[in-house]
């Protein structure tokens, strides 16, 4: 149903977890996809799990905290398949830490990786997105760009952004037949999240307790979701966020 031959994406953050979660769905409906992030090694492991699917895969090496790296990757992935349709801004970090001692430059490096990159890279892609009138962006923001905790000034700050510059870039674009959507992912079993579970012992129960589907989410769980925004099906689907998160944002 969700025909992605001959379109091209490029999936930031694409060699794990969420990312390659997307990367895999697009790569299974049809298209080419470039897989970006800053470990080379981790870049080429997913580059072959795409091509065992049977897909036209490459990556590129890419820090999404840097502007010129975010460009030069643009125009790589124009160059290398002629055309970009589809632009998955999903690379994200987080540094936890109470408010009160919140050291500016980790405020700074969250801003910039969750944040500011997709700008970049949006802009950088529009001109390919738009040529076409099939460009698609797909932004990762966060349950926590609705809810607060103690911990998550930064990432909180950073994903209600991508949630508010999604409707922006959606009305802009609309147009040009590009869309502009952006995914809430609950909680989701990565590495991001692996990190918080050992710091905090009850993490793991908490989750399970307020997710109704009574599991943590897996990056497979993202597959579909990226083919379907980013086919034909959705066209006139933009500026909205949708909640992948096993019901967690409605349960009351
Ligand atoms: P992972 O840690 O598994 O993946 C993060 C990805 O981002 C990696 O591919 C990493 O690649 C890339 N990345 C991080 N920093 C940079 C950088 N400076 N430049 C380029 N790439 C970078 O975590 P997730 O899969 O969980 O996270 C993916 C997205 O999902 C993030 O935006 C996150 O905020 C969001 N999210 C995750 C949730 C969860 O529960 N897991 C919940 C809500 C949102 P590399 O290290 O090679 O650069």
């Amino acid at each position: 149903m969700f025909d992605l031959k001959g379109r091209v994406a490029l999936v930031t953050g694409g060699n794990g977890g969420i990312g390659l979660g997307f990367a895999r769905g697009l790569a299974k409906a049809g298209a080419a996809v470039m897989i970006a992030g800053r470990n080379a090694e981790k870049n080429a492991a997913a580059v072959a799990e795409l091509k065992a699917l049977g897909a036209i895969a490459a990556s590129a090496q890419m820090d999404v905290t840097d502007e010129a790296s975010i460009r030069e990757t643009v125009a790589t992935t124009a160059d290398r398949f002629g055309r970009l349709d589809i632009l998955v801004n999903n690379a994200g970090t987080n540094i936890r830490r109470r408010p009160e001692e919140y050291r500016m430059e980790d405020w700074h490096t969250v801003l910039a990786t969750n944040l500011t990159s997709g700008m970049i890279a949006a802009q950088a892609a529009y001109p390919w997105l738009k040529k076409h009138g099939v460009g698609r962006v797909i932004n990762n923001g966060s349950m926590l760009s609705i809810f607060g905790l103690p911990f998550h000034a930064a990432y909180g700050a950073s994903k209600g952004g991508v949630v508010q510059m999604t409707k922006s870039l959606a009305v802009a674009w609309a147009p040009d037949g590009i869309t502009v959507n952006v995914i809430l992912p609950g909680w989701i079993d990565t590495d991001l999240t692996k990190k918080a579970r050992q710091d905090m012992a009850t993490l793991n129960e908490d989750v399970l307790r307020r997710t109704p589907s009574k599991r943590w989410g897996d990056p497979k769980d993202f597959e579909g979701v990226a083919a379907f925004l980013a086919s034909d099906s959705a066209a006139f689907i933009t500026g909205v966020a949708i909640p992948v998160d096993g019901g967690f944002s409605v349960h009351g």
